[in-house]
């Protein structure tokens, strides 16, 4: 819909299968337009023109011209941006909404921009009305082995999955659709396109080799969609000879920053690309003495590689670990000592949000990969680790123990924050700040080899005792033969379909 001279336009709310018009302005929603449309009283004081809005039980809020501090019952509740008022009615940003008058009145709402529906559920119960439609929203990401659709959901909505030649088929059965194409095609190795017809979602496959599963997720509501290669089972041949023992073990180690992208830059000029990758190199060398593991560098010279391609190596590899080696730096004067990261998208303090922050400014996806929607990618991506949480953290604490030892400084602890770099890894994964670079001591610390070195056999060690004790968890271990590991071969095969 396209918005007059004055800036107004309309949107609709969409609640127990009735459509109400509400009025826009300049992306602000008449308040008294949605409070009508929820069954809410709205009276309205005409010296001040402040809003009253109440339920039928009595429980009531104010909004007035001006208003960002919303007064609902007893409490405050802030929103983004004031109340306006224009031509005597009272518009008020989305948040208002979600924060102050749809927990009021007992229900959810969700704005869907392109179909400029507010798409409204009762709160704290599936939303079961019949009519109201479910926004979806698509998102396709490759990680290989398997390609994951994204049908994230306005609402909660029953389906049903139907495999069928060609793809998988997603059909709502309590709700109409609002799609957000007929059609897409998607540059990716093993989805051609997804369709919409009527409640139908099809995920179409570029090959007809292939499977998927489809299953739900909440907050946000999403259907996940997993393709990947149908693993045919090999012939059985009598007596072959074994292939020759290969640890079961794979270790990704990842060195930082890389190109024209240097990292953090020490006070006396030592980039902390080379850094990482020094370490790397000898914690390559370290790992295999302490356990039967093959390594892989995801590079191993200075050359920038996108933070999503490092973990995609780290999941082609099938590895079971993987370790993003990094040099902190910082303005505070005297920061100093290692630290030892895992994934979250909640942070455990500030300054965590800002070493994130930075370190998540490489480009995250290699030029030309498909376009998706960074905040839903985000949301994908946490899966792929959110399996791995409580393994990585026991992984950065077996770390950071070692380098307390090394660093020979105050614990600066474990830490979550949102590094995207782990946040695709199928396996535990951790980052480390080794020191900081920022620190004149630490810089000339990070440049000698002595240190490297003892950072390097300090994190191996850790990684023996990680999977020690995992073996002693669990049966039957991974990669404890004492075999040689044999030279890095690129090259695995896909992973059976999980
Ligand atoms: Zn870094």
């Amino acid at each position: 819909m396209v918005g007059s001279a004055s800036g107004q336009q309309t949107a609709s709310l969409v609640w127990r299968g009735e459509t109400f018009p509400i009025a826009v302005s300049r992306g602000d929603f008449s308040v008294g337009d949605v409070a009508r449309s929820l069954g809410l009283t709205v009276s309205r004081d005409t010296t001040t023109g402040t809003l009253t809005i109440a339920t039928k039980t009595g429980r009531q809020l104010l909004a007035g011209p001006g208003t960002v501090q919303v007064p609902v019952e007893q409490k405050a509740v802030e929103v983004s941006k004031p109340v306006r008022s224009v031509a005597g009615v009272l518009y008020a940003p989305a948040d208002f909404f979600e924060k102050a008058l749809f927990p009021l009145a007992g229900v959810t709402g969700a704005w869907d921009p392109a179909a400029r529906v507010w798409a409204i559920a009762t709160a704290g119960r599936p939303a079961v009305q019949p009519g109201a439609p479910v926004t979806v929203d698509v998102a396709v990401v490759h990680v290989d082995p398997t390609t994951q659709v994204v049908l994230r959901e306005s609402t909660t909505a029953r389906f049903e999955p139907r495999l069928v030649e060609s793809g998988l088929q997603i059909h709502w059965t309590d709700r109409k659709v609002v799609p957000p194409f007929a059609e897409r095609r998607f540059e990716d190795p093993l989805v051609a396109a997804v369709r919409f017809e009527g409640d139908t979602a099809t995920v179409v496959f570029r090959d007809p080799k292939l499977t998927a599963h489809a299953y739900p997720l909440t907050d946000p509501d999403r259907i996940v969609v997993e393709v990947a290669r149908v693993v045919e089972s090999p012939p059985i041949e009598p007596a072959a000879p074994p292939p020759p023992p290969v640890p079961a073990l794979t270790i990704v180690i990842d060195p930082g920053h890389g190109g024209a992208e240097t990292g953090a830059v020490g006070p006396d000029g030592l980039q902390e690309k080379d850094v990482t990758l020094q370490i790397a190199r000898r914690l390559a060398a370290a790992i295999p003495r302490v356990i039967s593991s093959r390594v892989v560098l995801t590079r191993d010279s200075d050359s920038a590689i996108s933070l999503d391609d490092r973990t995609s190596l780290a999941n082609h590899e099938r590895a079971g670990l993987f370790l993003s080696l990094h040099a902190n730096s910082s303005r505070a004067v005297g920061a100093h000592g290692s630290e030892t990261y895992y994934l979250s998208l909640d942070t455990s303090d500030r300054v965590s949000q800002d070493i994130a922050r930075r370190e998540n400014v490489a480009p995250a996806a290699a030029p030309g990969s498909p376009e998706a929607n960074p905040d839903l990618d985000f949301i994908l991506w946490d899966l792929a680790q959110s399996a791995h949480i409580t393994e990585s953290s026991r992984l950065a604490e077996a770390i950071q123990t070692q380098l307390n030892v090394v660093s020979r400084t105050d614990n600066r602890g474990i830490k979550q924050a949102p590094f995207r770099v782990l946040a695709g890894a199928t396996m535990p994964a951790v980052l480390v700040e080794v020191g900081f670079i920022s620190h004149p001591e630490e810089e000339k610390q990070l440049r000698s080899a002595t240190f490297q070195e003892s950072v390097a056999v300090a994190i191996a060690k850790a990684v023996g005792e990680f999977f020690t004790r995992r073996q002693l968890a669990t049966t039957p271990a991974v990669g404890l033969a004492v075999t040689p590991p044999p030279a890095p071969s690129p090259g695995a095969t896909p992973s059976p379909v999980r």
